[in-house]
């Protein structure tokens, strides 16, 4: 069967379309777009550092070494740029699913720093307990007609085996946060999100998934509602996330 559908329609890249050998894995030439985060990072929110720095095994960057990281745990595949907005947009507006494999496959991938079993193998204990997208309002859901995190926390939580978990935590709706600055997005977000079932959340560490992260205001905001419920740990995934000089 894999044959003959290999045959009518041969595994390509999702962005150029050349001929490959695998379904939704870029080609060597895409993949050189995108600036994929790897060491020297800050071990809590995956900030990458300038590669030719040498700061010990666990570095922190400045904001999570004074405690005010957005969630206990982040990481992002890739540089918000050309490159990954080329896929991201196409995917969060457009339901574009043949960039999701390429999407989710990258983020489960910059998990390894989780725990050596972040990699794991069927039958390996997760490092979390549930996987959350970030919520949407139900107008935009409507609107849109599907939450773009959840596309990508399905197989992110199939790959681990562990619970998705789209109904503990509701959204209001706001306007969109479109130019505002970091202060404003974050007293935009303040009470947006409600935890519905607490008995879901309590004692239990969450991994958080997204398709990108601007300032961190919707993790923050939504990790303080987890807290608050009973959380253990608060943990994030993002496709891409906007890097500023710190
Ligand atoms: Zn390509
Ligand atoms: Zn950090």
């Amino acid at each position: 069967m894999k044959f003959i559908l290999d045959f009518l329609f041969p595994p390509s890249c999702p962005v150029c379309k050349t001929v490959g050998t695998e379904d939704g894995v870029l080609c060597a030439k895409c993949w050189a777009e995108f600036n994929w985060i790897s060491d020297p990072k800050c071990f809590v929110c995956g900030y990458p550092f300038p590669a030719n720095i040498d700061l010990g095994s666990r570095p922190l960057c400045p904001t999570c070494a004074s405690g005010k990281n957005v969630v206990d745990f982040m990481r992002s595949s890739c540089v918000y740029d050309d490159a990954s907005k080329g896929v991201m947009l196409p995917f969060k507006h457009a339901a574009a699913l043949k960039y999701r494999n390429l999407m989710a496959r990258a983020m489960i991938n910059s998990l390894r720093d989780l725990s050596p079993k972040a990699q794991c193998a069927k039958g390996d204990v997760p490092p979390f307990d549930l996987i959350m997208p970030v919520p949407l309002s139900y107008r935009r859901l409507f609107k849109r007609g599907y939450n773009q995190a959840a596309l990508l926390a399905r197989p992110i939580a199939k790959h681990f085996a562990v619970p998705m978990d789209v109904d503990s935590v509701r959204r209001a709706h706001r306007k969109d946060m479109g130019h505002k600055n970091a202060k404003e997005r974050r007293a935009n977000i303040r009470g947006v999100f409600k935890v519905r079932r607490p008995d879901e959340i309590k004692g239990k560490t969450i991994l958080l998934v997204d398709d990108v992260m601007t300032t961190g205001a919707t993790f923050y905001e939504l990790r303080r509602v987890l807290k608050r419920a009973g959380a253990k740990r608060v943990y994030g995934v993002v496709f891409c996330r906007v890097v500023r000089a710190i």
